[in-house]
């Protein structure tokens, strides 16, 4: 198997690295300990890049004290850009949360916002049913692109303007899994993989 490091040379540089996320979750943590304190709290990750940065979130969560009372997680799954790197503007639903939200203390957890579209439907969708509090948590924000302009509470790190892969978020399902938030040479975006 080869490196991390290396994904055939595609990577320009690294943006945030495994530390840099580690603590920026633990910010995060600490701030919604402190807003949902004695509260049960439902986490729910968008798949499939916010998988990695809930897990780690709740985990977080879980060992500070004086935080939420019980943590329960579920997950959404949007469309998000496809195999492309650019966003298509449309949002559909490709799966539902599997619990009732209705009178509970809801934080969406995202792995980054770009035009918006996405956590602004995911809002809308969500606030419909009633929950009692609903929060958006978002480890890395572009605030370049907004075409709407949706309300995060809780923003981890701020990104530079380009497309970045790793810690949960992909080129074509590759990337996933690097540890650290990466930018990729512009020459990948152009090489055809299929
Ligand atoms: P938005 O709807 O705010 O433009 O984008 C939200 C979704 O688009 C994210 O959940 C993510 O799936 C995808 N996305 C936005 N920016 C990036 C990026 O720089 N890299 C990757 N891999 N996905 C992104």
């Amino acid at each position: 198997m080869k490196p991390l490091e290396t994904y055939d040379g595609t990577i320009e540089r690294t943006l945030f690295t495994q530390q840099e996320i580690a603590d920026a979750i633990e910010r995060l943590a600490h701030s919604i300990a402190a807003d949902f304190a004695g509260q049960p709290l439902l986490l729910i990750g968008v798949l499939k890049g916010a998988l990695y940065v809930t897990v780690d979130l709740v985990r977080a969560l879980s060992t500070v004290a004086g935080g939420p009372s019980e943590i329960h997680v579920d997950y959404m799954a949007v469309s998000s850009y496809g195999n492309e790197n650019r966003s298509s503007g449309e949002v559909r639903m490709l799966k539902d949360t599997m619990q009732n939200i209705a009178g509970r203390n809801v934080v969406i957890v995202e792995d980054i916002v770009d035009n918006g579209l996405t956590l602004d439907y995911l809002q809308g969708i969500l606030q419909q049913r009633e929950p009692k509090a609903l929060k958006s948590c978002v480890l890395f924000d572009k605030p370049y692109n907004r075409r709407v302009d949706v309300h995060v509470d809780y923003i981890g790190l701020t990104a530079p303007d380009a497309f970045v892969v790793g810690y949960g978020l992909d080129y074509q399902e590759a990337y996933r899994n690097l540890p650290y938030l990466a930018q990729l040479h512009s020459w990948v975006f152009s090489e055809k993989t299929d």
